[in-house]
């Protein structure tokens, strides 16, 4: 298949374009490089530093690559900020997207592949989530993923829009052959957080709430392995040849992992310890979040490989410990 990756060159997106590549599909890029690195995206894929927004030249790709899927990863996605500046989340995460829809629909491409979140269900009262519980997301950020599901599942009524959003849960690790990795600019997620702090690079790690009501009073997180996201994006392709295909997967691996669990993983993988202290609860951080994903797993044939947290720490590990500064020079 011919795949618009539409934020290619950012964290997810780029790794999938490797998993793309690797099962014999043509990925090509689209990245405004805002927050992506165009060093993530080998030189050989056909790439396109242009807003999603951009209706003319977005249509301009899609007939030149001949492009049949298209997969969406270009959001903003800092929650604390979707509550500061909500307009910039409703207007990059909702707006550009129905200008992306918009575009396809008029290009005759009627395939899209979404990422969406495990924020969109808010607090829930019940663990571990599947899809059909209720969404009620808490921020802003979340609320604009769940409004572009629920444009999804009107556009795949009324125009035979083929989709799949794919909830994700904490998107983590590395590629296998260190080539690529996690770099976000600020860093505000856990894994990367933990190994600067044991390699001296940042500050003592912040422990944001040991008073939760988890075994070890810390949130518990359920980590799942970037490529294994990946690799669901692809097994979902063959469902989407039926016009109107309407489709929601959870994906995590369904194992809570608590942050003290995860410190003392990167401590057990680096051989460093990690330096922290315990700071106030973050706002908006429910106890614990963890999916079931056997939806997935039954429909989509989807594989989890990395099935617990320290071999996820170890791919993160070896990008980090190559790449101190990630894609910036080293
Ligand atoms: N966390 C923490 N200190 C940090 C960053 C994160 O204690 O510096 C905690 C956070 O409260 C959450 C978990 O680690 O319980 C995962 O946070 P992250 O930001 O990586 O992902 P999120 O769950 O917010 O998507």
């Amino acid at each position: 298949m011919n795949v618009l990756v539409v934020g290619g060159a950012g964290y997810i997106g780029s790794h999938c374009v490797r998993q793309l590549a690797a099962a014999g599909h043509n990925p090509v890029v689209v990245d405004n490089l805002v927050f992506g690195h165009r060093a993530a995206v080998a030189s050989d894929v056909p790439f396109y530093s242009v807003n999603l927004g951009n209706e003319k030249e977005m249509g301009k790709i899609l007939r030149k690559e001949k492009i049949e899927v298209v997969m969406h990863f270009a959001a903003y996605a800092y929650v604390g900020e979707s509550v500061t500046d909500p307009l910039k989340y409703y207007f990059n995460n909702v707006a550009a997207t129905l200008h992306l829809l918009r575009c396809m629909l008029g290009s005759g491409v009627k395939k899209f592949v979404f990422s969406s979140t495990c924020a969109t269900y808010g607090i829930p009262d019940r663990m571990p989530l599947v899809e059909t519980m209720p969404q009620a997301p808490i921020n802003p950020y979340g609320q604009t993923k769940l409004d572009v599901e629920n444009a999804l599942k009107a556009m795949a009524q009324a125009y035979g829009l083929s989709f799949a959003a794919f909830r994700y849960f904490n998107a983590a690790g590395a590629a296998e052959d260190g080539a690529i990795g996690e770099h976000h600019d600020p860093e505000t997620h856990l894994i990367p957080l933990a190994i600067d702090a044991a390699t001296g690079a940042r500050p003592p790690l912040q422990v944001f709430g040991t008073d939760y009501p988890t075994p070890d009073g810390t949130c518990l997180r359920d980590y799942v392995h970037v490529d294994d996201l990946s690799r669901a994006h692809i097994a979902v392709f063959d469902k989407l040849a039926t016009p109107g295909t309407a489709l929601f997967y959870n994906l995590g691996t369904g194992t809570p992992t608590s942050v003290l669990e995860v410190i003392r993983a990167v401590e057990k993988v680096t051989g460093k310890k990690v330096p922290y202290v315990t700071a106030p609860r973050r706002a908006g951080d429910p106890p614990a979040l963890y999916a079931d994903s056997t939806k997935a797993q039954t429909e989509l044939g989807w594989k989890i490989k990395f099935a617990s947290i320290e071999p996820i720490v170890e791919t993160a590990w070896k990008w980090h410990a190559a790449h101190p500064k990630g894609f910036a020079a080293k």
